[in-house]
């Protein structure tokens, strides 16, 4: 039997600040156990907590990118619960007053999994946000044969969490969701958000039903999914499992299982019965947050969301959607394309070249744009010597090798050093009809209408040539002559 599905994701995403949610400990990942910590996330009694502005201000900044508005005061509480991961015995969150409520993340072909998309223009949906509430994020704990490792560098640091309706539908919906967010998240600034180091985390609620009449199914919650695969993967295994439970009439239970990336397989962790009771209280040590003048001070850095920046590329640039897709997929790469654009080089061939040779070279280095050694200006210099004529984007893609280890040279001077530069006019005049002179043969079967050939004399002219010349700046002699 086929079943409806329904995928709401909660997202945990560090924020990027330096100092913790509650204390002026460093948040710093990869430390030594335990250096990064005091009274306060260590949850001494009589420790009292101080905001971290920049935290709530990012969270705000993150809502307002996704669309989402803000209650006049947002308010924290404590989740009671004991766990070594937690030595305060709660954790400071936000339970009926969040940061941000509503908003929304547009699904973009090139959000999902290479062989799931659609090829559609535009976003053909958008995945509505519940609300972002910040929080405090627990101890790192570490399981041995026969005991357990506790890191509290990690407790306390500043932790959005992003919580869906109900909207998704497969697996790919998801994948691609995650995708979109992380775009925005960098685009912000406001987290590293990278699943693999562990600073971007996602728990996801999925549920079956067979008409869209029926309440939802019972849901099942997938914890430990530390990479796109993972999310993909867990939640094909888990529609086939609850389809194959409810097919053979064994109705869900509200539950959360574990995934196992090893075995491929998620694995019952605890049903609803043991589920904790967190008695949500307000936190008396802190006072609520006027939203409004933290709002006023991070409107200005809202980033242009990526929709209209696309269709800018699209219509000031000219660009096709793919590039202006390509290119706004990283906030730094729209960033360098624009500053490398410039009026006079058809902004189709600055794309190009960024697309083919820069992001293959990055990729090939395992560098990520934000750390490009080239700076925007030296490209653009060597894209103006291939307008100007003086190389061959053959030529260009050499120097730009070079460009790349040695990017405190200037293009023109190492296309010198190469020995492309344009060979004098008078000079390539003569040469072009020494060897028109000396190739009757090829010459007669040009003229005979054999074009091909004229880059067999093109290639004469070139090796005969004291420096190497633009080979286009070479045919269009011959051309001339022959043609
Ligand atoms: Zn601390």
């Amino acid at each position: 039997m086929s079943y409806l599905v329904t995928i709401g994701l909660e997202v945990h995403a560090q924020v990027n600040t330096n100092t913790k949610m509650f204390c002026a400990c460093r948040t710093s990942f990869g430390d030594d156990p335990n250096t990064n910590t005091c009274p306060v996330c260590l949850g001494y009694p009589g420790a009292l907590p101080v905001l971290n502005k920049l935290a709530i201000e990012k969270t705000l900044l993150t809502g307002l990118a996704l669309g989402c508005s803000s209650p006049e005061f947002s308010r924290w509480d404590r989740k009671n619960y004991f766990y070594p991961d937690m030595p305060k015995n709660y954790q400071t969150t936000q339970m009926d007053f969040p940061l941000c409520l509503g908003g929304g993340v547009p699904l973009f072909d090139d959000c999902y999994p290479t062989d799931a998309r659609k090829n559609i223009k535009t976003p053909d949906k958008i995945v509505r946000l519940n609300r972002i509430h910040l929080e405090e994020d627990v101890a790192k704990s570490t399981h041995l044969a026969t005991t357990s490792l506790i890191d509290l560098n990690r407790a306390g640091t500043p932790l959005m969490e992003i919580v869906t309706e109900p909207d998704l539908e497969s697996a790919e919906e998801a994948f691609a969701y995650l995708r979109s967010l992380q775009m925005v998240l960098h685009s912000c600034n406001t987290s590293d958000a990278d699943l693999e180091k562990g600073n971007l985390r996602c728990d996801v609620n999925i549920s079956l039903r067979v008409n869209e009449s029926d309440s939802l199914g019972e849901k099942v919650e997938l914890k430990n999914l530390n990479s796109f695969s993972a999310i993909r993967r867990s939640i094909h295994y888990e529609i086939a499992r609850q389809t194959e439970e409810l097919d053979a009439g064994i109705p869900q239970i509200q539950s959360t299982r574990r995934w196992n990336d090893d075995l491929g397989e998620t694995q019952m962790m605890r049903t609803k019965e043991n589920a904790h009771d967190y008695r949500y209280f307000p936190c008396p040590d802190l006072l609520p947050i006027a939203t409004a003048p933290l709002l006023e001070t991070v409107r200005p850095l809202v980033p242009e969301p990526r929709l209209s920046k696309i269709s800018r590329y699209e219509n000031d640039f000219g660009l096709t959607t793919y590039d202006a897709a390509v290119l706004t997929a990283d906030s730094h790469l729209a960033k360098y394309f624009e500053a490398t654009a410039d009026p006079a080089i058809p902004a189709k061939k600055t794309a190009n070249f960024l697309i083919n040779n820069l992001l293959g070279t990055l990729n090939e280095q395992s560098i990520s744009i934000a750390d490009c050694p080239v700076p925007p200006e030296k490209l653009r210099d060597l894209l103006t010597l291939v307008e100007n004529g003086t190389l061959a984007p053959n030529q260009a893609k050499e120097v730009f090798s070079v460009l790349f280890a040695s990017p405190e040279k200037a293009p023109a001077a190492i296309a010198d050093e190469m020995g492309f530069k344009p060979t004098s006019a008078g000079e390539l005049d003569s040469l072009v009809d020494q060897i028109i002179a000396e190739n009757p043969d090829e010459v007669a079967a040009v003229k005979a209408g054999n074009e091909k050939l004229i880059n067999f004399l093109t290639g004469k002219v070139m090796r005969s040539a004291p420096t190497k010349p633009n080979p286009k700046q070479v045919t269009d002699l011959l051309r001339a002559r022959l043609l």
